[in-house]
């Protein structure tokens, strides 16, 4: 019988990526994504640092238009010419500045997921060393 790389159980699975055997516990573990722990662990902290970099863009974008959507405010009211440019312009920046926050929330939410579950996984690594 096979023996999981980690765990005291039957291999009954192979990483798709580097071949190592691993269990149903390890399985369940990486969400049955076909890798082993320390695979999967690698991709959720890759996975992380794309959000990270994407989040950071989606925030400053969001905030540029924000500004943007606030210039056409206040110039609207300084120029009375420029009232329906100005509403125009601040609801369209407004919704840019909008499309960009929800996109910076849902890069916010990838993060936190891909960090829990790399921390998890490295975790019961890291468990199951000191035991060997
Ligand atoms: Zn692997
Ligand atoms: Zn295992």
């Amino acid at each position: 019988m096979d023996k999981c790389l980690l765990h005291d159980e039957e291999a009954k699975r192979t990483c798709v990526k580097c071949k190592k055997r691993f269990c149903e516990k390890c399985a369940a573990l990486t969400e049955y994504s076909g890798l082993c722990p320390g695979c999967e662990r690698d991709k959720q902290r890759r996975i992380y640092d794309y959000a990270l970099k994407k989040k950071t863009m989606y925030l400053s974008n969001a905030l540029a238009f924000l500004i943007g959507a606030l210039a056409f405010l206040a110039a609207g009211f300084i120029f009375t010419d420029f009232k329906t440019a100005g509403m125009v312009g601040l609801c369209v920046l407004g919704a840019l500045s909008l499309v960009f926050f929800v996109l910076f929330a849902d890069k916010c939410v990838a993060c936190r997921r891909a960090s829990a579950l790399a921390d998890a996984i490295d975790a019961e690594i890291k468990k199951n060393k000191n035991r060997c």
